[in-house]
């Protein structure tokens, strides 16, 4: 059963878009559904913006970002503060927006929890940024004083993903308006709702009218004309990476600067002589979190051969633990996928890789009772004996489904691990740190970790090498990717 088919949820909420400090329905008044995909109701309408939705924003944007005494002129301590206030009231509002994004999501409340609180963290991080953008003096060859400043691009577009709406909306915000920039944010159709309401909190932390957008529709239109529309300047995306090569056609009409997060298929790589039991205890949260649906998926375990029983007996007793269940309920550590369409197409995945010969360990299958019955759950799934070349292991699946791969050769693990499109995140678990440094320096991602499965820290660079994106998010580099860089010279004879 589909969540089109079932009867509405009694309490269903409208909500408007926010653009130019006002919140208003989309311009011809079409709305479009969002549901709980752990319940398969829907729990919402959102307005059904479009084009001229677009055309409206980044006049509010442009005018706002062009305003004299306005945004990009504040100056950069208040700039901060203002976000520090944003940051404020998002964990004031933490209960009310982890409930709304695990209702909306089908992720577990506690998950829910530490998103929202970490949205927060991001504010927090760049409202301390805003005032420390600094640019360089240069001794260039002529006797002049030549130095550099960073400059807001002006209007940026955001549009980001489903399957963590509100951290990765604050990813794009956070470093955009440290800048000085304003921005139209294009949520998930499957996730509008905590982006609605984070416009609503820009609105009350004191940002002006069109410095904070919130533009919700279709990513084939509203997308699709955010990210080609003149009066941009730049796009921050995060999705698939053929949603991405898409975005990098449209902008390419004007030239806009491009920054892309997109599909990963990462390694997780296990020494004979590493903390196996830790590694084995751990890992499945770093491929079963969010259900799957993590770009930084630990989705391929590659296991030298000599410890490859023990691993794959340990992992799999510990995946048996792993709780699925109602998002709701405070125990929960996995809860439904974001769909049914989703659901529907992880379980091809598995009856794919049984075809190619892989030996399913664990899972595979919806749970069964009544509790699982209207959502769209699937099992922590375990494959064993794969190899690097099935489909199961080349393609990503964004669900829970893992692939065992044992190997050899420290060569052999770094070769695998490297062949794949994508390059954004890793694991390496060797008691030699020796080793563990070289094979960190091997593996051609943007993101790894050694002995733990840790991607994201505030601080710290994001982001991935060949077909997992272009550009970093996070820390001070993101400052970077929303701001011009200008050389100024001054003859001082
Ligand atoms: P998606 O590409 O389907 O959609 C992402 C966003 O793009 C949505 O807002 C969507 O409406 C919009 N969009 C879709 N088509 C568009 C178009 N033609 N023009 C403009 N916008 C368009 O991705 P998703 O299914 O929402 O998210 C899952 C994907 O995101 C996975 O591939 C995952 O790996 C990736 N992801 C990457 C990172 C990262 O940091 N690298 C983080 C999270 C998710």
């Amino acid at each position: 059963m589909t969540t089109e088919q079932r009867a509405p949820d009694t309490s269903i909420t409208a909500t408007k878009m926010v653009i130019g400090g006002e919140l208003v329905d989309a311009a011809d008044g079409q709305t479009f559904q969002v549901s709980n995909p752990a319940r398969g109701v829907v729990m919402a309408t959102a307005p059904q913006g479009g084009k001229e939705d677009v055309d409206r924003a980044v006049k509010a944007a442009t005018a706002a970002f062009e305003d004299p005494t306005g945004w990009s002129s504040w100056s950069a301590a208040k700039r901060g503060r203002t976000l520090m206030k944003l940051s404020n009231l998002v964990k004031e509002h933490l209960e009310e927006l982890a409930q709304l994004e695990s209702r909306n999501g089908g992720k577990p409340i506690s998950g829910a929890r530490g998103e929202v609180l970490g949205a927060s963290l991001v504010f927090e991080y760049y409202a301390g940024a805003a005032n420390k953008v600094f640019g360089e003096t240069i001794p260039v060859s002529k006797p002049g004083l030549d130095f550099t400043l960073r400059e807001p691009i002006g209007v940026v577009g955001l549009i980001v993903p489903w399957n963590f709406p509100m951290l990765m909306a604050s990813w794009k915000l956070g470093p955009a308006l440290a800048a000085g920039n304003t921005c139209i944010l294009k949520p998930a159709s499957y996730t509008p709702l905590t982006a609605i309401r984070l416009g609503e909190l820009a609105l009350e932390a004191g940002f002006p009218p069109g410095v904070v957008n919130v533009v919700t529709g279709p990513g084939g239109t509203a997308g699709a004309a955010l990210a080609a529309h003149p009066g941009v300047g730049k796009i921050a995306f995060t999705g698939e990476t053929t949603t991405g090569q898409e975005i990098m056609r449209l902008a390419s009409g004007t030239i806009k600067k491009v920054t892309l997060e997109l599909g990963g298929k990462s390694p997780n790589i296990v020494f004979a002589d590493a903390d196996i039991e830790r590694f084995a205890k751990e890992s499945p949260y770093a491929v079963f979190d969010n259900a799957g649906q993590d770009c930084c998926a630990r989705s391929r375990i590659f296991v030298q051969r000599s410890v490859h029983e023990q691993v794959v007996q340990l992992f799999a007793q510990a995946t048996r633990n792993v709780k699925v269940g109602d998002p709701a309920d405070e125990a929960t550590e996995m809860g439904s996928l974001i769909s049914f369409k989703q659901r529907d197409r992880v379980l091809d995945y598995v009856g794919i890789g049984r075809e190619e010969g892989a030996e399913l360990v664990v899972g595979g299958t919806a749970p069964e009772g009544e509790a699982f019955a209207g959502g769209a759950y699937v099992l922590p799934t375990v494959f064993d004996n794969a190899r690097n070349d099935m489909r199961i292991c080349a393609e990503e699946i964004f669900g829970p489904v893992v692939s065992i791969i044992p190997f050899d050769s420290e060569e052999e693990a770094v070769r695998m691990a490297n062949d794949t499109p994508y390059g954004l995140s890793g694991s390496i678990w060797s008691r030699d740190i020796g080793r563990a440094l070289r094979v960190a320096r091997g593996v051609r991602a943007g993101v790894l970790s050694v002995n733990c499965n840790s991607s994201v820290h505030t601080e710290a660079p994001f982001g991935g090498y060949k077909m997992s994106g272009i550009g970093r998010e996070l820390g001070m580099h993101a400052i970077d990717m929303y701001t011009e860089l200008k050389n100024v010279y001054v003859d001082l004879t």
